[in-house]
Order: C-alpha cells, then structure tokens, then sequence
C-alpha cells in the first residue's frame, strides 16, 4: 500500500499506484480527472477490486474459488461468485471460438511443466500425453441458476492466467471511468488499457531486456495485450520450453510467433485470443482477429515484424 495515490514525478497532477497482484507487477497511472479526491478514491477502489480478484481467482492461492473448483474435480460441484463464473462462461465460449488452442483445463499440463522447469528437465512423452488426456474446457460444467461450477474428471484443473488480467483491466477502467477519470493507463503486468489521450504501447522485444521495444503502436481509448514466448520460460540443451501450451501437443506451442499483440475495446477478449492466436499461428489466427475486429502486431520465429492493415500508420517499428 505504500505507493498508494503517490505523486508522479512527471505530472503534478498525476496520481498513480504500483502494486503486486495477479501473479505481476500492476501500475495505474492517472493523469487526468474532474475532480481529484473523487479520482483518488476511485483509483483506491480499483486497486481493490484487482486484489479482490487475485484472492478469488488465483490457483496459487490455496482458499480461492478456483482452487476449491479444482480440489473437487470429479467429485462434486463448487459455488463461484460473479467473477469465477463469469470468466469460467467466457473460457468457454473463447475455446469453442478456438478450436481449443484457448482451453483453460491446460492447467495440469501447466503444472507438469512448472515441476520439470524446476528440475531443469522436460516431461517424457508418456507423461505428456496421459496429462493431455485431462484438457477439455467442454469438461468444465457450470449451472447458471445455482451460481455453481464442476469439473468432470478427477485430476481436471483449470487456471485462469490467460484472461484473468484482461478481466481485471476492464474492471479498473470501468471503476476510473465511474469515479470521473478522464486520462489514465493502466498497465496490468503487460495488459495495457488506455483511458483518453493516446499513448505509445511499446512491441517488446523478444530477446531483449523487458522493457526494449522493437516498436510501438499508439492507443487512444482502447486496450493492447500481448502474449509472447519471453515471458516465462526455461531451456534445456538449447531448447526454450515457454509458458503457453498448445492443447492439442501438450507442448509449448510452436506455432511461427514469438509474440502477438491484440489492439481493441474488450481487455478480456484481448486476453483469451492473444491466447489463442499465439497458439493457432498468424494464418489460422487472423480470421479470429478479424471476425472480432480486433488489429494485430505480430513477432515471427525470425523476428519479422508485420501489423494489420488498421494499424498502418499507428504502429512504428524502431
Ligand atoms: P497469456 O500470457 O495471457 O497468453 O497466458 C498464459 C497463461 O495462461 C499461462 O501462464 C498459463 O497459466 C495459461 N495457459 C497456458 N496455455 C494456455 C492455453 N493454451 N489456453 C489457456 N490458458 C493457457
Ligand atoms: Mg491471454
């Protein structure tokens, strides 16, 4: 909390919070408002909600709903709240949207890969597949009246690391814009949502220290996500095993991208299909892109870098 509605350096009327949560570092930077007490009990409000949402939502935690779900997989159904049910709705509908590249039941093949990057190993085939055995997002069965969810097989396990900051960014600009902020960025551990004026997203490079950007694509009231191999990964014998798991491998996907980058209104949507389109390759991808109305910046295997037609003179490459 110690930041909390800090002054920034660069704007005397700026004010801004930093914070853990999520699994990341989160900034909201606030630049502009009608009323600054109104704006700064918003940004606390908003600060709130995406810790709320770490606590129900992450699997790391061991009490949140989502860890409840996944202890009783294939024994018995668990409440949600709105949140849990919500995104577990959406997870669904994205996997169908998909053909599964998006499946949030990855979980445990996940956590076979967090064991052996650990150990500096790599799972054995046999391993791999007995786990893909347990990915099917059509497995997760929610009753909308009872505000319940179940996961069918045991052993089934669902996280929500690929939405969930998507999910919480739109929270935050609905919570800023509610409290009379006209001007802010936020910035949710890479998950870019811009309030008002436009501002520069930088395209990190994926070699590069975090932070180095091959280019950059201006945003004015709207929202850029990326997902990209850099950004959690080990190797072994010269081999980068990355975070993203194709569904239909069990393996990290190899799909051609090194990263993609969604530009469009919905964080959430962002989210799910940067997701997926990191898994399904630039070719398959792009009529997902395109049906949801989503621009696009791609990072090829070899570094190439190519936009979408909408982004012609929004996106400079340095
Ligand atoms: P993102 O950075 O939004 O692409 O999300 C990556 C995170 O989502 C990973 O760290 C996993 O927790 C989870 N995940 C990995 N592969 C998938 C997948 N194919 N579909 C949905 N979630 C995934
Ligand atoms: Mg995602």
């Amino acid at each position: 909390m110690q930041n909390f509605l800090k002054q920034s350096d660069q704007n005397p009327v700026a004010l801004e919070t930093i914070f853990e949560a999520l699994g990341t570092t989160n900034r909201i930077l606030v630049s502009a408002y009608r009323e600054r007490i109104a704006a700064g009990e918003a940004l606390k409000r908003a600060e709130e909600r995406v810790r709320a949402l770490h606590e129900r939502l992450s699997v790391f935690q061991p009490e949140s709903e989502l860890s409840l779900l996944n202890a009783s997989a294939g024994c018995s159904s668990v409440p949600v709240g709105k949140d849990a049910f919500l995104l577990l709705r959406e997870s669904k509908r994205f996997s169908a949207l998909s053909e599964k590249a998006f499946s949030i039941t990855t979980r445990a093949l996940s956590a076979l890969w967090e064991i052996h990057a650990r150990c500096g190993t790599v799972p054995s085939r046999a391993e791999v597949e007995h786990t893909l055995s347990l990915v099917n997002d059509e497995d997760i069965m929610l009753d909308e009246e009872a505000q319940t969810a179940e996961l069918r097989i045991f052993g089934q396990s669902v996280d929500l690391g690929a939405i969930a900051k998507g999910y919480a960014a739109d929270e935050v600009r609905r919570i800023l814009i509610e409290g009379g902020i006209t001007g802010a960025l936020i910035n949710l551990g890479g998950t870019v949502s811009v309030i008002g004026e436009s501002k520069h997203v930088g395209i990190q490079h994926p070699d590069r220290t975090t932070g180095i950007p091959m280019g950059h694509v201006s945003i004015c009231d709207a929202c850029a996500v990326t997902s990209g191999d850099y950004e959690r990964y080990y190797e072994v014998d010269g081999t980068r095993y990355h975070h993203i798991v194709d569904p239909r491998t069990g393996y990290p996907s190899r799909s051609g991208l090194r990263s993609v980058t969604l530009i469009g209104e919905s964080a959430l949507a962002l989210d799910a299909l940067s997701t997926a389109v990191f898994v399904l390759g630039a070719e398959k991808g792009l009529p997902l892109i395109q049906q949801a109305g989503l621009e696009a910046v791609f990072v090829t295997d070899q570094l190439d870098v190519f936009c979408t037609d909408g982004l012609r003179g929004n996106f400079e490459l340095l």
